[in-house]
């Protein structure tokens, strides 16, 4: 898909790093598939794995 940020870029199937952040406690979850922008390294979560992570904050609560 085309990245929102460097407009001439496009982003590739890759790994990131989520971090989640809860009344002080930092949960960090590292090789998080996304899509990166090969241009200015912006990661884009998936739907799901958006989901994913507000399913795993709203348990935190
Ligand atoms: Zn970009």
């Amino acid at each position: 898909m085309e990245c929102v940020i460097s407009k001439n870029g496009t982003t590739v199937k890759g790994k990131t790093t989520y971090a989640l952040q809860k009344q002080g406690s930092l949960l960090v979850y590292k090789n998080v598939e996304a899509e990166v922008c090969n241009n200015c390294g912006e990661a884009y979560l998936s739907v799901e794995t958006t989901r994913k992570f507000s399913n795993l904050l709203l348990m935190l609560l």
